[in-house]
């Protein structure tokens, strides 16, 4: 079955993932902005990291007949220092108008620092500014439940963010509803054996029907697995549940969300 794998960091993966996602049924994908492996010292090195994802790598994922596209930012990782954060901010409407960015992500909340806070404050008024989709990184610390919680009070403060355009990536069973309840996008991101696995995300869907919800892979650097998309699909299949289910939860839902952008192809 096609599916898109709505988060995946192509930076940090090989043509044979791109090979493997296609046969397994990939038709698009989308990468956030994120930490590239090292930490940058300069704004520059964002502004080269914004060509490689807006110009390379949708031309490296159309020769595996995958669509390719991206979201900007300056990752929480690297946002500590608001001076620096400042100047990449500054890069980044310059390029959207490039074809495949969506919109601003992944943003986020790393160690829930004041700096980080300030930082995701003003990526929210950069994307209100453009009217611009947010996607939204939530901390993987025991208190997840706490950044969360700080995020979706900041997007509610800044005002004018429509909650249906924001998705609240890295859910779990603690936080999907808070998510849900008020309006947002909710994405679960499976890893093979920590955090969310296929089987824990299947569960979720379960309980909430697959309203509002989507899989990914967010496939990185570290212990992940480009593939964990058609690995939940088969979960879900041998469950018993719907063809309809599986394809909604694993393309039909990303088309709508990433649709409103007016940029998503397929
Ligand atoms: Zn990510």
């Amino acid at each position: 079955m096609t599916y898109i794998d709505p988060h995946i960091h192509m930076v940090s993966r090989t043509t044979d993932d791109y090979e493997r996602m296609r046969l397994a049924g990939c038709v698009a994908i989308t990468e956030p902005a994120f930490w590239a492996g090292y930490d940058r010292s300069s704004a520059q090195g964002f502004y080269d990291y914004f060509k490689l994802l807006t110009e390379f790598e949708p031309r490296r994922a159309a020769q595996y007949g995958i669509r390719h596209h991206t979201w900007l930012c300056i990752n929480p990782k690297e946002a500590e220092d608001p001076v620096f954060a400042r100047e990449v901010l500054a890069l980044i409407p310059s390029f959207l108008d490039r074809e495949n960015v969506l919109g601003i992500g992944e943003i986020g909340l790393n160690k829930n620092s004041r700096n980080e806070l300030t930082i995701l404050e003003e990526h929210l008024q950069l994307a209100a500014t453009h009217n611009l989709l947010v996607l939204v990184h939530t901390p993987h610390l025991e208190d997840k439940l706490k950044g969360t919680r700080l995020i979706l009070d900041a997007i509610k403060n800044q005002g004018s963010l429509d909650p249906g355009r924001v998705l609240i990536d890295h859910v779990e069973e603690h936080t999907v509803r808070h998510v849900l309840d008020r309006g947002y996008w909710a994405g679960m991101t499976l890893y093979p054996d920590t955090k969310c696995t296929p089987q824990r995300a299947a569960d979720i869907i379960e309980e909430f029907h697959g309203e509002r919800l989507w899989i990914n892979s967010a496939g990185d650097w570290g212990h992940s697995d480009p593939l964990a998309v058609p690995k939940c699909q088969i979960e879900l299949r041998g469950r018993g549940h719907t063809e309809d289910l599986i394809r909604k939860i694993s393309f039909d839902n990303p088309v709508k969300f990433l649709g409103q952008s007016g940029r998503f192809r397929v």
